[in-house]
């Protein structure tokens, strides 16, 4: 009785982990697919936005074209 129990739980275990690793890389590509990591200039202020589309700063939008 005591062998299989540490059978099911090594079971359990081991597709809980499973499962934890599909989920971390899938959610990894989603959040780098969504992630603007194209640094720019903000056109109002001159501030350095790292990430996103809206200044920080000022709250003034990316403008794609100068
Ligand atoms: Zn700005």
């Amino acid at each position: 009785m005591g062998a299989s129990l540490y059978l099911i739980f090594l079971i359990i275990t081991m597709f809980i982990g499973f499962a934890v690793l599909i989920a971390r890389s899938n959610r990894g590509e989603d959040t780098y697919n969504d992630l603007e990591t194209e640094e720019w200039d903000c056109p109002e202020c001159g501030f350095h936005v790292q990430a996103g589309d809206t200044c920080i700063y000022c709250g003034g939008d990316k403008q794609t074209s100068p």
